[in-house]
């Protein structure tokens, strides 16, 4: 039976250290600050705000949520970050995801200035991910290596596979894991045979969005499987990409759902805000 990944332990522990730092900063009289841009209602969205603002509050980050409805034209968000980018009340700004087809996600994510882009997903942050000189890396795929560093998965050497190559998730996710010399394997949508290649994983990251995707018969026994999805299912449950009963099985360690990587990705954010607001603070000085 495979060792659980505790993201709720990890998670913790980490906000403990950031609310700290965070009282310790306060003393100072700077409080980090994090402006949420949301548009429209989409009911997964607000969930996923109210969760980042709940858990920025309770490390004693400031936020302000600004709310436009479904139908705001591109030029009055962008207006709004160009604001938001000259506030130096603000540290970090995040747009939440996904935007109507009207407002272009990239023309958002190149408005944000790269100083206050606590989801690196500038432009700029990116090449500098790639170039391996970062201030912030996007938090989820900076989650999941918090999570293997805590558990000491050794990375270097090892097999590893990432299913998926969106640019928030697989494709960094990837170049963190090629970073810390493992040796990388991305899969999608066209890559046939998949299975024979999930059984070479020593470590195998799913980020696909299909519920129960994996199956025992596609892992390794031993394999370190970090579970990204998040699906809910028609009876409500919550599920992640990974059939969690028959591959916890024979899987050395294993991420839960709930419970593993979606709540490291809202502690990165965290993570991400203060160290935005320390070198905004450190500029100014
Ligand atoms: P995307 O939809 O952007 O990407 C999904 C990827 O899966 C694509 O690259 C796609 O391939 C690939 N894929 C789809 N079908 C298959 C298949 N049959 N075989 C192999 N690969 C396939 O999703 P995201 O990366 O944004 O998110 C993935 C999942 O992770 C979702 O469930 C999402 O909710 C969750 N998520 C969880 C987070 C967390 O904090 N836990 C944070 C972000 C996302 P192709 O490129 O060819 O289309």
């Amino acid at each position: 039976m495979a060792q659980l990944i505790d993201g709720k332990l990890v998670s913790a522990k980490t906000r403990e250290k950031i609310k700290f730092k965070v009282k310790e900063r306060s003393k100072k009289g700077f409080l980090p600050d994090l402006a949420v841009i949301v548009v429209g209602n989409n009911p997964a969205s607000a969930v996923y705000v109210k969760n980042k603002i709940k858990s920025a509050e309770d490390v004693g980050i400031a936020t302000r949520v600004l709310q436009y409805p479904e139908d705001v034209s591109e030029q009055e968000i962008l207006d709004r970050i160009y604001r938001l980018n000259n506030d130096y009340l603000v540290n970090g700004i995040l747009v939440q995801l996904p935007l109507p087809n009207h407002i272009s996600e990239k023309k958002i994510a190149s408005a944000i200035s790269p100083s206050k882009d606590v989801d690196a997903f500038h432009p700029e942050n990116v090449g500098k991910i790639f170039l391996g000189n970062y201030n912030f890396l996007p938090c989820t795929p900076a989650g999941i290596i918090r999570l293997l560093e805590y558990y000491k998965v050794e990375i270097s050497g090892k097999r590893c596979v990432v299913i998926g190559r969106s640019n928030i998730v697989g494709k960094p996710m990837a170049h963190l894991l090629l970073e810390r010399n493992g040796t990388v394997t991305v899969c999608h949508s066209k890559t046939p045979n998949l299975a024979e290649i999930t059984k070479q994983a020593d470590i195998l990251v799913v980020a696909v969005g299909k519920p129960q995707f994996i199956t025992a018969d596609m892992v390794k026994p031993d394999a370190v499987v970090i579970d990204v999805g998040i699906n809910r299912l028609d009876n409500g449950k919550l599920v992640g990409d990974v059939d969690f009963n028959s591959v916890s099985e024979i899987a050395s360690y294993i991420t839960p759902v709930p419970g593993g990587v979606g709540l490291m990705t809202v502690t990165m954010l965290l993570e991400n805000t203060l160290k935005a607001a320390e070198i905004q603070v450190n500029n100014l000085n």
